[in-house]
């Protein structure tokens, strides 16, 4: 059998762009590192895979023994299939230099069905071309497919028990939206291998297409020429204008022309304040925020979880529900008072029982309830509402205390160059707060946080389970100082 030139994966890299695809084949050691949280997001989808074989439960695996020997998995499913298999896991077929390995084959009394899973809520463009590809090697293998679904996770899905599959997943059949595109495959795949063969790279210029429909894998080589902090960073400027400027020869800040490039209010401030090294302050705001503020003020944070396949009762796919908050507590006279939650990591006791009450407990009956982006814990606490109706008046009472310390900086009430564009809590504090930092701690950013703590509910996680949950606390911990400091610094606003 000749060796394989394309996968479904870098079909789909060639149609994204095919700069990529040829620097995939051909300078593979160019391509940037994946980083944590792709990584997660690749196990979640495998895991995801590898639940929804219970769909189509007592069949056989035709998976290799290692990802290069993907061969030997043609091998296997040929096999399979002569011996009569109905149910085939990783099913794989090579035709005309392309191998691709579905997710699960099935022959019931109407004939052959490919199923592929995806990890996420719904069917995009991309999917339908990912089955088409697959369609191409398995059809032209002999195969007479009667029909191609994508069974993606349905989101509405609430677990109440043991998962109930069925209704976790939603099989769709992309049948009909493959027929339509299946007629460009063959002229794509020659293409593809012809590109692969040339001598040079691709003359591909950056642009929309970098992030769309995967953020790409090379831009850490073909975005090098763009400073770190650029036009780019435009805070909400729409991403073709950014790629107008950047076809007019406009990287930097200096090359803007203020009169012509239609930036709004917000968008000159932040590009003048860069120019000019200018703080931006409204003190009558920052004033008027700050008088409004009812002590004691309960500086408060959550730290949140998800999984695509629901964990506990009451939670559905994706929902991101509580684990842990840190509560900073300071009073008018400046005495600080600091209380904290971390929940079990256990399968067995969701985390939401416990933090329910003791973030009762802690947060009192008066004061403000001081957050960074009020929406999350607002959101956060209305769910708690529901799956608690006995706490509502509770909850509800800390919901109407609760104000927004990222107000004056997305108002832009307070904007500094070193700010670049964001009102982002990472971003605030080393411009206002610059002798504290997360750089010292071994859990940075919330993503990092949530992974780690659903890895340990899983029971997946490798390291120190002890350090590491020390490393959360002092995560989040560092959150809610942080706001206490940025306040102290908006307070001696004159
Ligand atoms: S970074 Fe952009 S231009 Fe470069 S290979 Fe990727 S998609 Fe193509």
């Amino acid at each position: 059998m000749e060796k394989a030139t394309l996968s479904k994966s870098t079909f789909i890299k060639g149609l994204q762009c095919e700069k990529a695809l040829y620097l995939y084949k051909n300078n593979y050691t160019l391509k940037d590192e994946i980083s944590p949280q792709l990584q997660a997001i690749f196990n979640q989808g495998n895991a995801v895979g590898i639940f929804a074989q219970d769909l189509f439960p007592g069949g056989v695996d035709a998976s290799p023994s290692s990802h290069y020997k993907m061969q030997e998995d043609v091998f296997k499913t040929r096999e399979f299939i002569e011996n009569g298999e109905k149910i085939i896991y990783e099913a794989t077929f090579q035709f005309n230099g392309v191998i691709a390995a579905l997710d699960i084959l099935v022959k019931d009394k109407n004939g052959w069905k490919a199923y592929e899973v995806k990890s996420s809520t719904s069917v995009s463009e991309t999917y339908i071309m990912d089955a088409a590809i697959q369609y191409y090697t398995i059809v032209n293998s002999g195969i007479d497919l009667k029909d191609i679904a994508i069974v993606y996770i349905n989101n509405q899905y609430i677990k109440k028990g043991k998962t109930d599959i069925h209704q976790l997943f939603t099989i769709e059949s992309v049948y009909d939206r493959v027929q339509e595109v299946f007629p460009n495959i063959p002229n794509e795949v020659e293409n593809f291998k012809q590109l692969i063969k040339q001598d040079a790279v691709p003359d591909i210029d950056i642009g929309p297409h970098c992030n769309n429909p995967y953020s790409c894998d090379f831009k850490g080589l073909c975005w090098k020429h763009i400073p770190d902090y650029s036009i780019f960073n435009i805070a909400r400027l729409n991403g073709n204008k950014k790629f107008d400027l950047y076809n007019q020869g406009i990287t930097t800040f200096d090359q803007l022309n203020l009169e012509t490039a239609q930036l709004n209010g917000n968008q000159k401030m932040q590009v003048v304040s860069e120019l000019e090294g200018k703080t931006f302050i409204d003190k009558e705001n920052i004033k008027h925020f700050i008088n409004n503020l009812e002590y004691p003020i309960y500086h408060l944070d959550f730290e949140t979880m998800a999984s695509a396949v629901p964990i506990y009762d009451n939670s559905r796919p994706y929902q991101q529900f509580v684990f842990q908050y840190s509560l900073h507590i300071e009073q008018e006279g400046g005495e600080i008072v600091h209380k904290e939650y971390l929940a079990e990591a256990n399968t067995q006791i969701d985390p939401r029982d416990k933090f329910v009450k003791r973030l009762i407990e802690d947060c009192g009956i008066k004061g403000d309830v001081l957050v960074y982006n009020i929406g999350f814990e607002r959101g956060k606490i209305n769910d708690l509402i529901t799956l608690y109706p006995q706490y509502q008046n509770e909850l509800q009472a800390i919901m109407n205390r609760l104000k927004d310390l990222m107000t004056p900086f997305q108002q832009r009430w307070y904007y500094m160059p070193q700010m670049q564009g964001s009102y982002s809590i990472k971003a605030v504090l080393p411009a206002l707060v610059p002798e504290l930092s997360y750089s010292d701690l071994e859990i940075k950013e919330g993503g990092t946080a949530s992974n780690t703590f659903t890895q340990m509910v899983l029971g997946e996680f490798k390291g120190d389970i002890q350090k590491t949950r020390t490393d959360l606390l002092e995560y989040c911990k560092m959150d809610t100082f942080a706001m206490v400091k940025i306040l102290e610094k908006l307070k001696l606003i004159e």
